[in-house]
């Protein structure tokens, strides 16, 4: 018997075990990563007619395994499908590129998936359909794909609408989210590649943040749970990238859907893909996020991520934020062609520009939607004042006084 002094030493070791298979089983994903990557897509720039082909195929593949529903439409009336796969009590939902522009975790899940078609005999994969439930939805923003934006094709920034929910996209994700809720959640994003990690000039190749709740960034069983989850994944990832893990700053952003998420009770990590030395297709990313998705599924399958408590993730490095010139307050903004009216905040900034005649700004749109958490040196209210979608385009040139004219 041991002796009571014994104990720690006990658990260590068992921890040792337990951290040695997850070692090795992630060290198998990296390694074999061509054999089952998925083959038929290489560029970034698919969009959603070419990733249904991508599904479809993937679905004759995995055979009995994984069943897809649509779970809704978005504006311009493209598909949002939602995959299952496992009969597990944990519930573990995945979903991609909300923001169009940002499709490196979607050509993951396709690895995935093509993973587990091709690997659905042994163990590993066995253990995870047998103890989770993998709900996922790739490509929650089919028209900001189209066009390879990151908002709505109604100018929205869908990852700022889940309170208001004033996009077709958002209420997809909402009811997914209330109908399954799943214990764990992963938000999948890239981040512009030029981020590092805290001040080691070392670039961020994936930055990870356990959205906070409330703005007291305070720890509930939900959130503890997420960074245990992101805990996993840390040590997983590090293996390969040691020292290019970033933090996101968790400051609680009110209209974020990680945020709410978690505050709803499902323990959510979110992943951005960053950047990486000769990699502007961002493929080494794409096959982290694979092998770092892959083998939290395998913890959690086993219950082992528990193992890793809050301590990796919490000791990552940190990567920060804004004040705009002048927001105009809930205007109306019209589309023209059809599609529904609503109500945005739209913020400006002056540019400085040196002209013959005195000139010396322009202004420019630089953000649109919900900016309630926003301040500004100027603010108006545009309540019950509409305004043309085309002349308030994010990018757009506007003639400041002009568009203040259409307001008062
Ligand atoms: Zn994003």
């Amino acid at each position: 018997m041991y002796g009571a002094a014994m104990k720690p030493f006990t658990f260590l070791l068992v921890f040792a075990m337990l951290t040695t298979a997850d070692a090795q089983f992630s060290q198998q994903l990296f390694d074999s990563y061509d054999s089952y990557r998925y083959p038929d897509i290489s560029s970034r720039r698919f969009k959603h007619a070419e990733l249904m082909t991508h599904l479809a195929a993937l679905q004759t593949r995995l055979g009995g395994l994984a069943t897809m529903e649509e779970a809704g439409r978005s504006a311009e009336g493209r598909s949002i499908n939602l995959l299952r796969l496992g009969t597990g009590k944990t519930k573990v939902f995945l979903w991609s590129q909300m923001h169009g522009d940002e499709p490196t975790a979607t050509m993951a899940l396709l690895d995935l998936l093509h993973y587990i078609a091709l690997r659905r005999e042994t163990p590993e994969v066995k253990a995870i359909l047998k103890q989770t439930t993998l709900l996922i939805i790739p490509m929650l923003n089919p028209d900001g794909a189209e066009r390879f934006q990151r908002r709505t094709s109604q100018g929205i920034d869908m990852n700022r609408d889940a309170l208001r929910l004033q996009t077709p996209e958002a209420r997809v994700l909402k009811s997914v989210r209330d109908t399954y809720q799943p214990e764990i959640g992963f938000n999948l994003h890239d981040q512009d590649p030029r981020y590092s990690v805290g001040d080691t000039g070392g670039v961020a190749v994936i930055s990870l943040l356990t959205p906070a709740y409330n703005t007291e960034k305070s720890d509930n069983a939900v959130r503890t749970r997420a960074k245990k989850v992101a805990s996993a994944l840390t040590v997983t990832l590090e293996r390969f990238v040691k020292g290019h893990l970033a933090k996101y700053d968790d400051t609680f952003e009110p209209r974020a859907f990680g945020d709410n998420i978690q505050k709803w009770g499902t323990s959510v990590v979110l992943i951005e893909s960053g950047g990486w030395k000769n990699d502007p297709e961002k493929m080494f990313i794409r096959k982290l996020n694979c092998v770092g998705l892959l083998s939290v599924f395998h913890a959690v399958a086993d219950g082992s991520y528990e193992k890793f408590g809050t301590a990796p993730y919490e000791a990552i490095p940190m990567n920060t934020k804004n004040l705009y010139d002048i927001i105009i307050e809930k205007a109306t903004v019209v589309f023209p062609d059809g599609r529904p009216p609503l109500v945005a905040d739209i913020a400006i900034n002056k540019e400085e520009v040196r002209q013959p005649d005195g000139t010396w700004w322009k202004g420019r749109v630089v953000d649109f939607g919900d900016l309630s958490v926003f301040s500004a040196h100027d603010v108006y209210s545009g309540l019950g004042k509409s305004i043309d979608a085309s002349i308030v385009e994010m990018g757009d040139i506007v003639n400041v006084e002009e568009l203040l004219e259409k307001i008062r």
